[in-house]
């Protein structure tokens, strides 16, 4: 219901701690707010996504009268249209290689077919779950639930169904929609959210971009059965992983049996009743059933009335924020996707934490985003911390590369043709490890642990002090001893 309480009434005399002045100490925005004037909430959040929920319910844990609102479904994109479901696909596609690989053990496994509508309505079921547990950490936290879209009215005041809301402080929260593309047709691909619930499986689609959501796409659907070509402008994709990271993904897919074009463009798309034909500068024209356009997202700005609040934004859309995720109105606040910085979950909930530390803790705090882990959640998979090689030389100057390629031990039994790469970049003057990158099975499980010594700033020397687990791939990165 739009513009429904959920959670505590408002109330307007205002409590909780006063921020001090994030450079001097003075009292700023939020206590300047609570100082003069009466506001229905000490926080009201525009968006219950990934950042939007946490920064909310902390900020009603640390004291704050909070409010957040949602146009949409609780979780924002990660639960909803993103990581929880992607991943759910991942798994299902892994079966099709698990199948396959099982016979080098012994196995015989039978007739088996795979059922799209039963994976949607599985998917479906999980997600809903989710959004209760969503609303459930809200409420219990005393969080107001505002169901609608919210609009500035000033830097104060966010307006839902023609209510307004008042609010010490305001926190964009957005997030990002994906682009379609600017070519003649653009209208007839898909994007991501489409793709978690397409009412049948397409036996061809054609993807076109080259970030992690085409290249997860890629493997998903390959995985599925389905036949892939991905079609990308640059010469290679994952612009930002390690250049090894990305040639071995590029070499692994395509012995699998992924269609990579690299260093193609997309003049238009045709639809012919069911069939889309994507034409290529040299006028290719790749038929297929499905066109899946991946090629960025695009911070949700436009239609919120920011520059009724003052806010300012940047040449994508993004909110333009300093340190401490303020932004061009000392009253609003911006975190996650919407400020284009790492659009990432974990990074849009670290800002969160940070900002209610900020505002609500007493301590001024910036979120900080060096050393950031990230996977690409591929067959095989991809996952990387710290610096990429190009990175380092050009940060550090002289750095030592170590590198190993193997075949995983699985793969010596089912004879899939398979490589595992890693790689550690080291800083020669002080010994730092500053990058591990890896592509290869459990990449992300493991890169997970690895980012804690690489955020500690260890030494190479602390790595090869370092007893590996055996037999696992996860030892290779303890026991890279001879330099590349
Ligand atoms: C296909 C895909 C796969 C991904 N996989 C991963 C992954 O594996 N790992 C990872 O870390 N990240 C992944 N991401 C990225 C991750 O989902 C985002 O970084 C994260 O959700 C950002 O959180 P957020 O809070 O900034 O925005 P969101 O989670 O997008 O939340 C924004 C919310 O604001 C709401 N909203 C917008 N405008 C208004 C308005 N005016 N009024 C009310 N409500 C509004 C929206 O409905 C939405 O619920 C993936 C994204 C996609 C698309």
């Amino acid at each position: 219901m739009a513009g429904r309480y959920h959670g505590r009434p408002a109330c307007s005399n205002v409590a909780g701690p006063a921020a001090p002045s994030l450079e001097t100490g003075r009292r700023d925005a939020y206590s300047a707010g609570m100082a003069g004037q009466s506001w229905d909430f000490d926080l009201v959040t525009i968006g219950a996504g990934s950042g939007g929920v946490r920064a909310s319910r902390m900020a009603a844990l640390a004291g704050a009268r909070a409010a957040v609102v949602e146009e949409s479904a609780l979780g924002g994109t990660c639960v909803n249209a993103g990581c929880i479901p992607k991943k759910l696909f991942v798994y299902a596609s892994h079966f099709s290689d698990d199948f396959a690989d099982a016979a080098g053990f012994g196995w015989t496994v039978g007739a088996r077919s795979f059922d799209w509508a039963r994976l949607l309505a599985n998917k479906d079921r999980e997600i809903e779950r989710l959004n209760g547990v969503y609303a459930r950490l809200l409420d219990d936290a005393g969080v107001t639930r505002l169901e609608g879209r919210a609009t500035f009215v000033d830097a104060h005041t966010v307006e839902i169904d023609g209510r307004r809301h008042t609010a010490a402080n305001v926190l964009v929260a957005t997030g990002a929609a994906p682009v379609l593309p600017e070519v003649p047709g653009g209208e007839h691909a898909l994007t991501s959210g489409q793709m978690f619930h397409l009412p049948a499986l397409p036996a061809r689609v054609v993807i076109i971009g080259g970030g992690y959501i085409a290249v997860e796409f890629a493997c998903i659907l390959h995985g599925l059965g389905v036949a892939v070509t991905l079609l990308h402008r640059n010469p290679l994709f994952l612009r930002g992983f390690d250049d090894d990271v990305r040639r071995t993904l590029a070499e692994e897919m395509r012995r699998r049996g992924v269609d990579l074009r690299f260093g193609v463009r997309v003049t238009r798309i045709e639809r012919h009743g069911d069939e889309r034909r994507v034409v290529l500068e040299d006028e290719t024209a790749l038929a297929t059933d499905a066109v899946l356009c991946a090629i960025g997202r695009r911070p949700l700005t436009a239609g919120l009335g920011l520059e009724r609040a003052g806010v300012a934004t940047g040449p994508a859309g993004a909110i333009v924020v300093d340190e401490y995720s303020r932004t061009s109105a000392p009253s609003v606040w911006a975190i996650g996707d919407v400020t284009d910085r790492i659009q990432l979950t974990p990074v849009a909930i670290h800002e969160a934490m940070a900002l209610v530390r900020t505002l609500f803790g007493g301590v001024p705090t910036k979120p900080d985003h060096e050393d950031v882990a990230t996977a690409v959640f591929s067959q095989p998979a991809v996952a990387a911390v710290g610096l990429t090689e190009a990175e380092a030389r050009a940060r550090y100057g002289d750095v030592v590369v170590y590198r190993s390629t193997f075949r995983p031990l699985k793969h010596t039994l089912t004879g899939r043709d398979e490589r595992a790469m890693m790689k550690l970049v080291v800083d020669r003057a002080s010994d730092r490890v500053l990058g591990a990158h890896m592509v290869g099975p459990d990449a992300a499980e493991i890169v997970q642990g690895l980012a804690i010594a690489v955020k500690m700033k260890a030494t190479k020397a602390a790595f090869d002090a370092t007893v590996g687990i055996h037999p696992t791939a996860a030892e290779e990165f303890v026991t890279m001893r001879g330099p590349v």
